[in-house]
């Protein structure tokens, strides 16, 4: 390459770069100048993890959509669950930026996008509630994840929160354990503060769906506070119970 070619196609990204400041935003994804109204652009939006046969109660990924083998067996105390997009790149490292990185505008970024993938009975949806932080980690975040998602879902789709439904303690973050370890540490430390819902249809919402134990848990309290139906509605699902 020669030095006017080289130049050329320095100001000419640049220039790019500068423009898109003034008219359009950058595409999060391949940095090209991005004019949909999302933080990425149309195409790499087509190219998100996603699959379309999943579990209905559970959402686990599978050949033919149906009941998976785990549900048959035993099934949960929530009645469907709805995954935006499977927990993969980039949806993962964006999450992790919301989770770790303390980045709470990418709440309202991930919240759109789960918009775009929304569940299909959302007019039958009475409220909507998230899975509650312990201190220690509203401590650690300043915010909990799964509560300023909900609560950007509720303003964009005009529910009602419902907040404060149970509290939880335990020592050790659910990442740190492993399955059956998870299960007992969620069962242990979900504690109800007995307000009641009649006979409500409840979306719990929350960022990444592991094992469904925490939305197992939780589902409990909800149909125990007189909730008649519970869903899940995930940012994203990983692929394996
Ligand atoms: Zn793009
Ligand atoms: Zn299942």
């Amino acid at each position: 390459m020669d030095w006017s070619t080289w130049i050329d196609k320095k100001v000419y990204s640049r220039l790019k770069f500068a423009l898109s400041h003034f008219y359009n935003t950058t595409c999060e994804l391949c940095l090209e100048v991005n004019s949909s109204d999302e933080f990425i652009c149309t195409p790499c939006r087509n190219t998100l993890p996603n699959i379309k046969n999943r579990c209905q109660i559970c959402a686990i990924p599978m050949p033919n959509s149906g009941y998976c083998g785990q549900c048959l067996r035993k099934k949960p105390a929530f009645d469907y669950s709805h995954s935006s997009f499977t927990y993969a790149a980039p949806i993962d490292t964006w999450l992790q930026r919301l989770k770790s990185s303390r980045r709470i505008e990418w709440a309202q970024k991930l919240a759109r996008l789960m918009l775009l993938q929304q569940p299909d009975n959302l007019t039958h949806v009475d409220a909507f509630t998230f899975v509650p932080s312990t201190r220690w980690s509203l401590m650690k975040r300043g915010y909990n994840p799964a509560e300023v998602i909900a609560r950007e879902l509720g303003k964009q789709l005009n529910k009602p929160i419902i907040a404060k439904l149970a509290t939880r303690s335990h020592s050790r973050e659910q990442k740190e354990l492993n399955r059956h370890q998870r299960i007992n540490n969620v069962g242990l430390h979900f504690h109800p503060t007995h307000k009641t819902l009649a006979g409500e249809h409840i979306m719990l919402i929350d960022d990444v769906m592991t094992t469904g134990s925490t939305a197992h848990s939780m589902a409990l309290i909800l149909k125990d506070a007189g909730a008649s139906q519970v869903g899940i509605w995930c940012l994203a699902r990983t692929p394996k119970h």
